[in-house]
């Protein structure tokens, strides 16, 4: 299989995202822009060092909204050293933090990292818990959960149970980024991503075959992606 060339970049007018990488098992990050809007959506290892590369660290200290799809380590392995970051360089405005309800991995980091901090924090941070498929507004963009399949297996490598995830519409000035997550094939992900401007869709399956309910096959993945007007396919195994 062809390795994804990180980072993957799109842009229209003042609107873009940047997936500076993701690999399942390893990281994801994203970063989108929406005029003055700075949004990170997946903090994965490595978030932080990305972010640098990419932003000032005034603008890092700017970005008002993190969006979490779940709570696997590849998509928030770079929460605490993000939060961390922004309490060191003394950010003032609040950072508010979406997730899937039941994502007790967010609510765990949040809460260490409260315990070790509230005493010393600058910043305010809204955990903001979705548990419906409402819309909702951050600066100029309107948001759009929606509930996706992804499994994970228990102990035992066979049994599989369902994680709390979510995939996200992010729409601009008549534009629509939809970002899937971490998903088998499900018809909620066909609809969003359907006539989106640009569609991020995993292809996670170690092969072209054998469906399950964690991750897409190419095939899957493409079969929607194209629906979209334009698409990428991401966490491709390497
Ligand atoms: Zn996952």
């Amino acid at each position: 299989m062809q390795t994804t060339k990180y980072p993957l970049n799109w842009k229209k007018k003042d609107f873009s995202i940047k997936i500076f990488c993701s690999i399942p098992n390893i990281a994801t990050g994203i970063l989108i822009k929406a005029s003055e809007a700075l949004f990170v959506v997946d903090p994965g290892d490595g978030i932080l060092r990305d972010l640098n590369k990419e932003i000032k660290p005034n603008e890092i200290l700017k970005i008002s909204d993190v969006f979490i799809t779940h709570g696997h380590h590849d998509h928030i392995g770079g929460v605490w050293s993000l939060l961390t970051y922004m309490r060191v360089m003394n950010r003032k405005i609040p950072l508010n933090i979406h997730y899937p309800k039941g994502c007790v991995e967010i609510e765990t980091i949040h809460g260490a990292f409260q315990k070790v901090y509230a005493s010393s924090l600058s910043y305010k941070i809204n955990l903001k818990m979705i548990d419906d498929k409402k819309s909702f507004r951050s600066k100029n963009v309107s948001i759009k959960p929606f509930p996706v399949i992804h499994k994970e297996y228990l102990q035992d490598g066979v049994a599989t149970r369902q994680v709390p995830a979510l995939g996200y519409n992010f729409s601009y000035d008549k534009m629509r980024i939809c970002y899937g997550g971490d998903t088998a094939y499900c018809e909620e992900l066909v609809k969003n991503a359907k006539n989106a401007d640009l569609a991020i869709i995993e292809a996670g399956h170690e092969d072209d075959k054998n469906q399950d309910e964690i991750h897409m096959t190419t095939s899957e993945a493409k079969s929607i992606g194209e629906t979209a007007k334009e698409y990428f396919l991401v966490h491709v195994p390497e």
